[in-house]
């Protein structure tokens, strides 16, 4: 069996770094690349990505992997690496070549189109690809149908042994107590009063893009393995082991940068952290994009969003852009809670309940009972009843977020199930290490990275995501963390606990 495993390790080696090679090109594409490099690179992208996918399904990895899974002698970590890459193997066997083709030539047309949708503000320019997107997502569930419910197919693509099934019952809690806790939240005096001073200042943007970096390095992102650049939207990508980049946005409200930065170099930690001597196999990689949102979201909301992170940087804020106010009025203005229309701009309170409205669309979607020409109107009625507001136009509605236009159906749920996971995460922390809030007041987070190092990010994709959770919360997902911790924080700021 060694020539076997042989074979199999060199197949993962390869794909890993065909992958990373086409980060990279996608890292370029969006940061440096001048605007008429996009044909040539767009041809780049696919080469790889053809070759990436021929190997995956080629008969030479498929009959290895077969005969290691027959032999008796595979266990441990063996036995998890080929099981895994068995699955994903077989998965990928079972679209058809001309789908796959079909699938990128479709989402490659629809990408233009969102974006001139948006600049039209005219839904309708998009409604036909997404129409497309929608055929081929309910073809794509039928080549490797789960059981229970269809969407179950496309959710496991971003987090394995997540269903439906489980997500409903968690998603109609989590939203009944968002939607009371808000009720609280408008009906006290201190919202009915609240309105941002300390934002509206103008902030120097070469301090701020000083602090952007001091956060980094306290938090652990040295710049010898990482790098942070700017772009439209901001995220994170792996290009290899010693070599994690971020990009950041500056906006209106000095808090994105800032905040979004904590986020990606939340995620930046976790590649670096996942296990070095599985490199080069598909148990380095995270097990899902929930889990993965779960180290973004620790740092930006426990951390960054926390009374104890300010108590370090409140004062080097305050001298630095020469700002007027006391520390509990910078403290609300961090946390002000307001029916946003824009997901990625929302706050605590909020940002499920966006997540929740996307998901109900997505199963109406594929279940047939939302119709895509519909979809602004629905998307407007479900904005009104969860967050009392209509957007202004389709931009500040349905065709804010590009996942859609980039076929990712199933994807959106990864971000509430990483925010709950968030919650119960730091509740295990403080209760490890209840001095640790005293270390993040003075700007230290070595130990935070640590122990989510240790508890975290050194598991790899070694056990599902939810078991993870389960080993160090001592339970899986559970969103009466989050909720808990909400109703504490925001009953203190807005004065009714
Ligand atoms: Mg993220």
């Amino acid at each position: 069996m060694k020539k076997e495993m042989k074979l199999v390790e060199d197949y993962q080696k390869d794909l890993t770094l065909i992958g990373q090679a086409n980060a990279l090109l996608s890292w370029d594409e969006e940061t440096y690349m001048p605007e008429k490099g996009v044909e040539s690179r767009s041809e780049q992208t696919a080469l790889l990505s053809g070759i990436a996918h021929d190997k995956v399904i080629s008969n030479e990895l498929f009959n290895a992997l077969r005969k290691l899974r027959i032999s008796k002698d595979l266990k441990g970590k063996e036995k998890l690496m080929v099981d895994k890459l068995y699955k994903d193997v077989v998965k990928a066997r079972k679209v058809p070549k001309e789908f796959v083709k079909e699938f990128s030539k479709t989402v490659a047309l629809a990408g233009p189109k969102w974006r001139e949708a948006r600049r039209k503000k005219d839904f309708k320019i998009f409604a036909p690809h997404l129409q497309k997107i929608v055929e081929l997502s309910k073809k794509q569930i039928g080549y490797n149908r789960l059981p229970g419910h269809p969407y179950n197919s496309l959710l496991d693509d971003y987090e394995e042994g997540m269903t439906a099934e489980k997500l409903k019952p968690v998603f109609a809690d989590l939203k009944k107590e968002l939607v009371s806790l808000l009720k609280k939240i408008e009906g006290s005096e201190k919202y009915k009063k609240q309105k941002l001073v300390l934002m509206k200042k103008e902030f120097d943007g070469k301090i701020l893009e000083g602090f952007v970096y001091d956060v980094c390095e306290r938090m652990g992102l040295k710049k010898e393995f990482s790098r942070v650049d700017l772009t439209e939207h901001p995220f994170t990508t792996k290009i290899g082991v010693g070599d994690v980049r971020i990009t950041t946005n500056y906006r209106e409200n000095p808090m994105f940068a800032f905040l979004s930065t904590v986020h990606e170099a939340g995620h930046a930690l976790y590649e670096l952290g996942l296990p070095k001597k599985d490199e080069y196999n598909v148990l380095g990689d995270a097990p899902s994009l929930g889990i993965h949102e779960s180290q973004s979201r620790f740092w930006e909301n426990m951390i960054a969003r926390g009374k104890p992170f300010w108590k370090y940087y409140y004062p080097r804020f305050k001298k630095n852009f020469k700002l007027s106010g006391d520390f509990d009025e910078w403290y609300k203005e961090v946390n002000f809670v307001h029916p946003d229309k824009i997901r990625v701009e929302a706050d605590e309170v909020h940002y499920c309940l966006h997540i929740i409205l996307r998901f109900e669309i997505e199963l109406g979607l594929i279940e047939g009972s939302i119709k895509v020409k519909d979809l602004p109107k629905i998307w407007n009625s479900k904005m009104k009843e969860l967050f009392g507001v209509v957007p202004k136009d389709d931009v500040e509605g349905c065709l804010q977020d590009v996942h859609w236009s980039m076929g990712s159906f199933g994807y959106f749920p990864t971000y509430a199930i990483g925010t709950i996971y968030s919650a119960q995460l730091y509740s295990q922390l403080i209760k490890e290490h209840p001095h640790i809030e005293e270390q993040i007041g003075k700007g230290k987070f070595d130990k935070i990275r640590e122990w989510l190092n240790e508890n975290v990010h050194k598991h790899g994709s070694y056990y599902l995501a939810d078991d993870i959770i389960k080993k160090v919360c001592g339970e899986g997902l559970n969103p009466k963390v989050y909720v808990d911790y909400l109703n504490e924080k925001y009953g203190k700021i807005y004065g009714f606990d």
